[in-house]
């Protein structure tokens, strides 16, 4: 067997002695906790984190607080905050395949999937570059001057302060610029908390941020554990959280931010349906499905993983989705020929396995992987699950790993009901070659994104996120900016 490792530059980089970015200085954290980080394909330890505390969030959070008062970057001109943007963009191209290493050796991710998100996210801070010199009030003087005496009226976009960003380990470098590239656009200040299993990349964007030219104080990092992201929460100095993860995490967000009433954005958790009607090319239909939920080893808050089947295509679908799900090599990210990576963690693999078994236990029948893949690596194979139904918690709860469960649908009511009987509402995916049919469901199902005939295809400029429990508001686009903005009213009496 061929060992794909790592290039010694990006082990370098894991090994090294890791700080926090407060105020543009790499600094120790004041408790000296370190947390280890791993290699998941290998389970191998490749560095160590500063575990931050509440007294380090504190201290950034100051940082922040003072450069957004003084407006060292609010205050620049919006075309100088661009051309800084843009200089991040071409950084982040300029570094593309050392950021998507860092990606493959921390969260496994396979290559091409590392190599896409790195490419978009140089792409992505180049848009908010943009972005930047476009924000503006609006002028209402005409409608509001009908009264007594004569009133010039105008809004006023602001940012809306210092921003807490909480980041997942499902895709690092790409959520990091997801939130801090709109977040800067809009003249925010901000306190980043990387995923304690992925702070790799976090870190290096740190670096380039400085190079970049991005002032010091206004992206400050953090590494530490979920006490750490709870402090950024708690904290009154902060005036936004924007928050990628799990639900019940998402819940507690919204407890906490209660303190000051921060505004606040998540993007939560997913259960989505994947809906291929009869009619559908089965060529596209079939890998579409599959991938709908594997990608990323399952590990992605959109995943497919509920597959409605119209019943006349159900055992075709079935056994398609199985053999694919058999084809795919699973592996080191870095070898090329992978096509899925490992869980994030044991702790992952072990609730996957756990979603697995209680499928079985419940009578699902395992028409294709079902186990993990044998030596070391938290490898869980792709898997297939017939005879499952609505009850079943393989079917209710988001698994977060490579398991689809099918069950085949009569006809598109019975669809549109079982699509929206789940309490999230991400996304969702359709294979038909009826348009009458492919818009009419599009319409009736109750979630943020429907893909029709493609799957997972994100783009910068359309806004992105949940209905119901998988979130509150939208990222991309230009809707992410909204979330770092105020409207302000100005009167003016004219005399
Ligand atoms: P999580 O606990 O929601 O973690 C997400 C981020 O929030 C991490 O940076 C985490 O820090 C931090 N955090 C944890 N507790 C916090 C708190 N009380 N206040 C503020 N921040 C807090 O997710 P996870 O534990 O990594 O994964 C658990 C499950 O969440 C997964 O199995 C999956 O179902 C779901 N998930 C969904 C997405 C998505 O994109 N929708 C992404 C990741 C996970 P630590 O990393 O130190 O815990
Ligand atoms: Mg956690």
């Amino acid at each position: 067997m061929t060992i794909h490792q790592p290039i010694k530059r990006v082990r370098e980089f894991a090994a090294k002695s890791h700080k926090l970015l407060i105020d543009g200085k790499w600094v120790d954290a004041l408790g000296g906790g370190m947390i280890e980080v791993f290699d998941p394909a290998t389970e191998e330890s490749i560095g160590f984190v500063p575990q931050g505390s509440a007294g380090d969030i504190d201290r950034a959070v100051n940082v922040a607080r003072r450069t957004f008062d003084d407006g060292v970057w609010r205050g620049l001109k919006a075309e100088d905050r661009a051309k800084i943007l843009w200089r991040y963009g071409d950084l982040i191209e300029e570094h593309a395949a050392e950021l998507a290493d860092l990606d493959i050796f921390n969260n496994g991710m396979p290559r091409y999937m590392a190599d896409g998100m790195v490419a978009a996210s140089a792409n992505w801070m180049r848009y908010y570059a943009g972005e930047a010199t476009k924000i503006f009030g609006r002028d209402a003087t005409g409608a509001v001057s009908g009264g007594g005496s004569e009133m010039h009226a105008y809004t006023l976009r602001e940012p809306v302060g210092v921003a807490g960003l909480i980041l997942p380990w499902n895709g690092p470098s790409g959520v990091f610029v997801v939130k801090v590239a709109p977040a800067l656009a809009a003249g925010c200040s901000m306190v980043v908390k990387p995923a304690e299993n992925t702070p790799l990349s976090a870190l290096r964007l740190g670096e380039l941020a400085i190079e970049a030219g991005v002032p010091d104080g206004v992206i400050n990092i953090v590494t530490g554990y979920g006490d750490a992201g709870q402090a950024l929460v708690d904290h009154d100095l902060v005036d936004k959280i924007s928050f990628t993860g799990s639900t019940d995490v998402g819940k507690k967000i919204v407890a906490s931010a209660g303190g000051n009433l921060k505004r606040i954005t998540l993007e939560l958790g997913g259960k989505s349906p994947c809906i291929v009607f009869d009619d559908a090319n089965m060529e596209i239909a079939i890998p579409g499905a599959a991938m709908s939920t594997f990608l990323n080893s399952g590990q992605v808050c959109w995943a497919g993983s509920r597959l409605f089947v119209q019943k006349e295509a159900f055992d075709r679908v079935v056994s398609g989705v199985a053999d694919f799900a058999n084809s795919l090599q699973v592996g080191n990210g870095f070898d090329p020929a992978t096509k899925l990576g490992p869980l994030i963690s044991a702790k992952q693999r072990d609730r996957v396995l756990g979603y697995i078994a209680s499928g079985r236990s419940e009578g699902a029948e395992v028409v294709a992987g079902g186990d993990e893949a044998a030596g070391k690596g938290f490898f869980v194979r792709p898997t297939v699950l017939a005879n499952v139904n609505a009850n079943m918690r393989v079917m209710r709860e988001e698994i977060f790993g490579p398991v689809i469960s099918v069950t085949p649908v009569e006809d598109m009511d019975e669809m549109v009901r079982l699509a929206n009987s789940t309490s999230y509402g991400l996304a969702s995916c359709v294979f038909t070659e009826n348009l009458n049919n492919a818009h009419r469901i599009a319409s009736r199902i109750r979630a943020g994104t429907v893909w029709i005939n493609c799957f997972g295809v994100n783009h910068i400029t359309m806004p992105f996120g949940g209905y119901k429990q998988s979130g509150w508001g939208r990222e991309l686009g230009s809707e992410a900016v909204d979330n770092y903005l105020e409207t302000k009213s100005v009167f003016v009496e004219l005399r």
